[in-house]
């Protein structure tokens, strides 16, 4: 099998399992929170651990908060971090774990605006100041898309919510894995990061919450960290994330470079085989990993079904099978017969050189060989 499906989850780095086998053995068991040695062994694991999500993203270790993904960390942020009566703008192109609270914001009253975008998925800015001119709101723009790789200007939209007052909000799920993001540099008062996009475990994510900003928890229980999200905190994955955040501190780089270089192979080896195939992610400026194409006439869903030992997707792995077009594509503008034949690649840390070339000949073979419609 070759898997060419980064974008939907990364797998784990060899030296983050490493580091977390010892916390999965009896002989380390113990709740993080008891008082007892074996408590207080875990808990400092889990203390390192929060250090290094924090360095990763030029944060405090008390502004990391451990969830139980982004989709957690999402939600924890937009319901319980935006202040009372504010209004909430959100990107159109943004994951459903935000555009899924907004119906909730707005029966607690919030006001909330879905920030259109251009066609390569970026944010428009001029419409985002319009907002902001009516008075402060919280902001949610992800720092890189999970369909088309779109990178935001993150830089003009957080000068735009500091001159304006507003909370920004970034979702930075794609984008960490391979490059730098600062919360301090950019003023990011909140922002979401997930463990099984950064060679970690799935099960873990974390929420960075500015010193100072107020919270109020979704989940009530034992107090763990300090009541913002009560719960026995899993030493394994905890460990787990903190090593993922370290190999990305170490690796972010070169993966990027390594990594653009193989999705610029495949798609020149697709384009050179297929007449009239469309590139949507934007090139240079997008995610290094993902490769976003379509082909008018294509049943892309059909093509995915038909390779199954090619981990590729038609869009959104939660959103799969659900049968709607994808709203970031729409919000793109792309009609519904240009979604249908597209597919979402995306290469990773340990895509070989092979891996690439052999899947640009499955891709070739399936579409030349599909049924005229
Ligand atoms: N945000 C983005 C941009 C994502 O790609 C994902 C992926 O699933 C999520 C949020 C949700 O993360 P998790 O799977 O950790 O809940």
């Amino acid at each position: 099998p070759i898997y060419l499906d980064h974008l939907a989850s990364t797998p784990l780095d060899p030296a983050v399992l490493d580091a977390m086998l010892p916390w999965l053995s009896a002989a380390t068991a113990g709740n993080p929170h008891a008082a007892h040695r074996a408590g207080w062994r875990a808990a400092e694991a889990i203390e390192g651990a929060r250090a290094e999500v924090a360095a990763l993203i030029g944060a405090r270790p008390g502004e990391i908060v451990f969830t139980s993904g982004a989709t957690e960390a999402n939600n924890l942020a937009l319901l319980g971090a935006t202040p009372g009566g504010w209004p909430v703008a959100v990107s159109a192109v943004e994951h459903r774990s935000v555009l899924a609270c907004l119906p909730e914001l707005r029966r607690r009253g919030h006001d909330t605006a879905l920030l259109p975008v251009d066609r390569r998925g970026i944010v428009d800015a001029d419409r985002l100041a319009h907002v902001l001119a009516a008075g402060p709101a919280l902001v949610s723009v992800m720092a890189a898309n999970n369909e088309v790789g779109s990178v935001q200007p993150l830089g003009d939209i957080a000068a735009l919510c500091q001159r304006n007052g507003a909370l920004l909000h970034v979702d930075a799920v794609q984008y960490l894995a391979t490059a730098v993001l600062d919360v301090r540099v950019l003023d990011i008062a909140l922002l979401s990061l997930s463990g099984h996009k950064l060679y970690g475990p799935p099960g873990i994510g974390a929420l960075f919450l500015r010193e100072g900003l107020p919270l109020t928890p979704l989940l009530h229980g034992g107090g763990q960290q300090h009541g913002r999200r009560p719960g026995t905190l899993p030493t394994a994955l905890c460990v787990g994330l903190g090593a993922a955040c370290r190999t990305a501190r170490e690796r972010r780089a070169a993966d990027a470079a390594r990594v653009a270089a193989l999705r610029d192979r495949l798609f020149h080896l697709l384009a050179g085989a297929i007449d009239g195939l469309r590139r949507n992610d934007p090139g240079k400026d997008a995610l290094p990993g993902c490769l976003h194409v379509s082909l008018p006439g294509l049943d892309a869903a059909d093509l995915v079904l038909g390779l199954p030992d090619l981990a590729i997707s038609t869009g959104a792995a939660c959103w799969e099978g659900r049968g709607g077009p994808s709203h970031v594509l729409a919000a793109m503008g792309l009609a519904p017969e240009e979604a249908h034949g597209s597919l979402r690649i995306g290469l990773g840390r340990f895509t070989t050189e092979r891996e690439v070339e052999r899947a640009a000949t499955l891709l070739v073979r399936a579409i030349r060989a599909r049924p005229a419609r």
